[in-house]
């Protein structure tokens, strides 16, 4: 059955006859590489109900996804091979992985593919045409291909060629399994949350958040703060914050959001203590302290225990979560103490917990937590975008 979002209709692999038709399938394989041997393969594992359910209806199946910014070059380290090789191993069987995702040579190998067979093509930003979306490049990937299937929740907020430019020259076009698992799951958050929601929100950086933030503030009750972003909200209502992250060129800006806050009747919430050290790379031996004010030659690193305990019992009244950023540097121990403490706590609450963005997710997973969660969102940007209500180019394109 075709899935909502907002006012485009999208369909899933149910609409479609693939019984032995060629499909390409956009999946979101830039999983994190270290000579050469995928460590992380969470992505790699969420595409695989797509790809077994297309590969028992004895499909032809062409994978295709980017890796890292290469820029419209090939450059050796975002080669997909070594992703190409995990697969096959998860999936038991041989995964046809040739050097480039367009060409006579790509066209050859696609003439010779047998049914139940999977190929992987090479990065497609290997190609400048992909980020501009560019029509000849989508021409070129679409080939003689009868089926579009768009798996890469993850890209959707993205017009790119692959995303864009490419399946609207299918007519037969759908979202995967994954994707249409996460659209059921943001759409009862943007459509019909149930009140009081509360949005936590960490990391380092305003700047990208900042367009998501003001516009949620119209859809929750509670915003907490944690991450570095909590100190251009300090700054901006006057306390002191040594050496901590601020973006200067955002705090006019935070001044506005905090008076609109205000007048909606939004409850900020701000930390009561912080864990501190010297710098990022050379911590030294951490502090905490019980106040907002960061004192002179200290950087604020992460949320403090009284900090979790606080957030933990204000979100006992709350009836939906929506968790999105690191409360910490949690890459860095001790630092990551207030980010895991955190994800132990929402694992406790009863309520729905929607968590977005891939160090959030992480966290979730180091956590040991995330069986415990309601959902948890593979896409950084595209769930932020989504859950502002704004229409993704992806599922613009899908739509049918
Ligand atoms: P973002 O991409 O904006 O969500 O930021 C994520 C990054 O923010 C992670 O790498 C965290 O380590 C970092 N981060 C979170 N809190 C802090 C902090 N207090 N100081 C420095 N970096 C932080």
């Amino acid at each position: 059955m075709a899935v909502l979002a907002g006012p485009l209709k999208i369909q899933t692999l149910d609409d479609l006859e693939l019984n032995e038709k060629s499909v390409l399938c956009r999946v979101d394989l830039n999983v994190p590489l270290e000579e050469k041997r995928v460590v992380d393969d969470t992505r790699i594992q969420a595409i695989l109900p797509t790809v077994n359910d297309l590969l028992d209806k004895n499909s032809k199946l062409v994978l295709m996804s980017h890796l890292g910014r290469p820029k419209g070059k090939v450059v050796e380290k975002y080669s997909l091979m070594p992703v190409a090789e995990h697969l096959a191993e998860l999936l038991h069987k041989e995964v046809i992985f040739p050097d480039d995702c367009v060409g006579d040579g790509v066209r050859k190998i696609f003439r010779e593919q047998k049914n139940r067979e999977v190929i992987l093509l090479e990065n497609l930003r290997f190609h400048r045409g992909e980020e501009i979306n560019d029509p000849k490049f989508a021409k070129a990937l679409k080939g003689a291909f009868e089926v579009y299937i768009n798996d890469a929740f993850g890209t959707l907020h993205r017009a790119h060629a692959s995303t864009s430019a490419v399946p609207q020259l299918f007519e037969k076009r759908a979202a995967g399994r994954l994707v249409i698992r996460e659209l059921e799951a943001l759409n009862s958050l943007l459509h019909a949350p149930q009140h009081p929601y509360a949005i936590v929100l960490g990391g380092a950086k305003i700047s990208d958040k900042v367009k998501t933030i003001e516009l949620l503030l119209r859809k929750v009750d509670f915003l907490f703060l944690g991450g570095a972003m909590v100190f251009t909200f300090l700054k901006a209502m006057g306390y002191t914050v040594g050496n901590s992250l601020v973006e200067e060129g955002m705090i006019h800006r935070v001044q506005a959001m905090l008076d609109d806050a205000k007048n909606r009747g939004v409850k900020i919430i701000l930390p009561k203590d912080f864990k501190l050290g010297r710098s990022i790379e050379n911590p030294g031996s951490p502090q905490v302290i019980e106040e907002l004010n960061i004192p002179e030659g200290w950087m604020g690193l992460d949320v403090g225990p009284k900090t979790v305990n606080y957030y933990g019992e204000l979100l006992k009244e709350v009836k939906t979560i929506f968790w999105n950023g690191p409360l910490g540097l949690f890459e860095k121990p001790p630092f990551d103490q207030g980010t895991l403490g955190f994800a132990h706590l929402l694992s406790k609450l009863p309520m729905t917990r929607v968590i977005g963005g891939g160090d959030s997710a992480a966290a979730v997973q180091k956590a040991g937590v995330v069986q415990e969660m309601t959902h948890i969102s593979t896409g950084g940007g595209a769930t932020l975008e989504f859950l502002q209500g704004k229409a993704l180019p992806g599922l613009q394109a899908l739509s049918v």
